[in-house]
């Protein structure tokens, strides 16, 4: 099968198409700038380099049907006609407590979207307007929702409930629901895969360290607690956004810097995390490795900050599925950051953790960095969102 992976955001879409035998990416690409001055679309099919066409795209309507032109332009494309995609998998980000999984998509699923968008007021509205201009440009093609929120579903009461008057979950569903769900357990998964083991035997920490980052407790294959929450502001220290942090700031900072409550939120999702703490020089670890390498105080305490954050929640996973057996490292920063987690686990050696520094030198590649006395297994393990979708969308059509 050929399945259209789509990401669709505000003002970008991220795509892939993927044949789902062979799991390869047949073409891959970006559209940016929808509804803005100055879009482009950005299309490199397999083993051809990338091609940007400049136009005017009003909508995601338009967006997507230039997807569709470049993947079956005479020249470029990889196939030759729009019939040959058997199906659409989309990235939705919030499903709430409505879905645990991934699913076909007909009317009551929109509208469920809709529902949710209150919680993701960002996104869910923009992944709606995708899944619309495919049901235009595609009739009849089947299509899949699948939630970055699905995995964390399996999350027991005690874990997911803040610790606010009742009645807020009651009223208001105010609760943790946790992100990038499906690279939770697609890295999860094939942790235990690498390690040649049943993932229903398994006590698994991933740690997803992007731009945005969180961490997941996997316990038997299901997710027990992470670390984002109600939004993907909490947790972990990001790029530039500030993670955890004390509530009472909020008001101590908008009284300070004379800002409202949406003033304060933007500080602490745009220009917080390690962007902040190192006076605004780079949200990127590429900079940070490069300002510590010539010794730069301010890169230095951003990401020894940053290292602490995730060690403790390593820590606070361990004693939540009493014991860990393995610690996956992923995204940007987990998988090409030697230097992060090489300091995260100098922390962990009460766990039994240790490192064996050659291989943690590796970048972008699956490879288990642990040395092999170590009590806990270590790895690196690249995720791959697109693939996760594409496969949850052919199981589901
Ligand atoms: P997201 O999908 O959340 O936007 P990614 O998972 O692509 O983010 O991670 C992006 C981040 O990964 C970059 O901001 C950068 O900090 C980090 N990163 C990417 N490549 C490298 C590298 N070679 N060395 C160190 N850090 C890297």
């Amino acid at each position: 099968m050929k399945v259209l992976v789509i990401n669709c955001g505000s003002s970008s879409l991220k795509f892939q198409l993927i044949d789902s035998d062979s799991e390869q990416v047949l073409a891959k690409g970006l559209c940016e700038r929808i509804g803005i001055d100055g879009s482009q679309i950005v299309y490199t099919p397999a083993g051809g380099d990338k091609i940007t066409t400049v136009s005017p795209m009003e909508d995601h309507t338009v967006a997507i049907k230039m997807v569709i032109d470049a993947l079956t332009d005479q020249e470029h494309g990889v196939i030759k006609d729009l019939k040959e995609i058997d199906a659409v998998g989309h990235r939705v980000v919030h499903g709430g407590e409505k879905f645990s999984g991934s699913v076909v998509i007909d009317s009551d699923v929109k509208d469920a979207i809709k529902d949710c968008s209150d919680l993701a007021p960002l996104h869910n509205p923009a992944n709606l307007i995708g899944i619309d201009a495919c049901e235009k440009l595609m009739p009849g093609v089947p299509q899949v929702a699948v939630f970055d929120t699905a995995f964390h579903q399996t999350m027991p009461e005690k874990a997911y409930l803040y610790g606010l008057p009742y009645e807020y979950y009651e009223k208001y569903k105010v609760r943790r629901y946790g992100f990038h769900g499906t690279s939770h357990s697609f890295v999860s998964a094939r942790t235990a895969e690498i390690l040649g083991r049943d993932k229903k035997d398994l006590k698994i920490i991933v740690a997803h360290l992007g731009n945005g980052a969180s961490l997941s407790a996997v316990k038997n294959g299901e997710c027990v607690d992470t670390s984002m929450g109600l939004t993907p502001l909490e947790g972990v220290i990001m790029g530039t956004r500030s993670g955890d942090l004390d509530p009472a700031i909020v008001q101590f900072i908008a009284a300070r810097e004379n800002l409202s409550i949406d003033g304060v939120l933007d500080v602490l999702n745009k220009k917080s995390g390690v962007f902040g703490l190192s006076g605004g020089f780079s949200s990127d670890f590429r900079d940070l490795e490069a300002g510590i390498a010539k010794g730069d105080a301010a890169c230095i305490r951003a990401v020894e900050t940053y290292c602490l954050r995730v060690a403790k929640y390593i820590g606070a996973y361990a004693a939540a599925m009493n014991g860990v057996d393995a610690i996956a490292f992923t995204a940007g920063v987990g998988e090409n950051g030697p230097m992060v987690r090489g300091k995260v686990c100098e922390y962990l050696g009460y766990i039994g953790v240790s490192i064996d520094d050659a291989a943690n030198q590796v970048r972008g590649d699956e490879k288990i960095i642990s040395t092999a006395d170590s009590a806990v297994k270590v790895l690196v393990v690249p995720t791959n969102e697109e693939l996760a979708i594409c496969r949850e969308t052919v199981a589901l059509v």
